[in-house]
């Protein structure tokens, strides 16, 4: 069984979020992707996340009509900061011995990944799928201290369009790691969105479109989210 594992903060989860874990569904072939809200996100300021509850309740709404995703709260069930080294060991818990997983993430993310808990760990025990975001480049990955570093050359044929997909074993350079999982860079149909310019919007009083899953947006209006709110500081 193949399981894509797609965390984020998801404040809020957008249109964005949806299309990446349905285009990585089904470009790797897998069986199920898990959107795992994290409980305490430890790369964002937390003055500024929106409360677990609302978080998750969001993500199980903008799950409903698809059918091979489903919304986790692991992370938010587990407390205190959310590391993803733990989330992929209480996965492998659940899921029967062979289970593969996937760790999905945007390139913004990726660009950041030396910096999370154990990303070495995480690679012996994770394939990696890396999607392209608007803004970033597949060619800064060059810059990364990372195993399985791919050639520059192929990086900017992604980044120019000329290929969709980069799939390269992780192990190609040692360090120990796990010889079978892959590192899979997938240039994927442009997104331009993001939750903060969502936030921006939405405190601004401004109107957008086809942003947000309609569930969500009808969520955020009845209960009143991301108003500006007077600072007191
Ligand atoms: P914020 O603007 O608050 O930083 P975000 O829109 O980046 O939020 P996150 O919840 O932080 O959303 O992202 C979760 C994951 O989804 C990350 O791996 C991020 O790179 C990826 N992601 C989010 N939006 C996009 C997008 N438009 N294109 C590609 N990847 C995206």
């Amino acid at each position: 069984m193949k399981i894509g594992i797609f965390g984020g903060t998801f404040n809020p989860i957008h249109q964005g979020h949806l299309a990446i874990a349905e285009e990585v569904l089904k470009s790797v072939g897998l069986d199920w992707v898990l959107l795992i809200p994290a409980g305490r996100p430890p790369h964002k300021k937390e003055r500024k996340v929106l409360p677990a509850k609302h978080r998750m309740e969001m993500a199980r709404l903008a799950v409903q009509g698809h059918k091979k995703i489903e919304a986790s709260d692991l992370e938010i069930a587990r407390g205190g900061k959310s590391y993803t080294i733990e989330t992929v060991k209480a996965l492998e818990r659940n899921y029967p011995k062979g289970t593969e997983f996937y760790l999905i993430l945007g390139l913004d993310a990726f660009l950041e990944f030396p910096t999370w808990r154990s990303p070495k760990e995480l690679t012996t025990r994770c394939h990696i799928v890396v999607v392209s975001r608007p803004g970033y480049r597949f060619s800064d990955l060059s810059r990364l201290d990372f195993p399985g570093r791919p050639d520059p050359e192929r990086l900017n044929e992604l980044d120019a369009g000329r290929r969709v997909r980069l799939d390269l074993p992780l192990a190609a350079v040692g360090h120990g790691l796990s010889a079978g999982n892959r590192l899979i860079l997938i240039r994927v149909p442009a997104h331009d969105v993001s939750a903060t310019q969502i936030r921006d919007h939405l405190s601004g009083g401004k109107r957008f479109k086809n942003l947000l899953p309609p569930l969500v947006e009808s969520y955020i209006m009845n209960h009143s989210l991301y108003r500006r709110v007077k600072s007191s500081s």
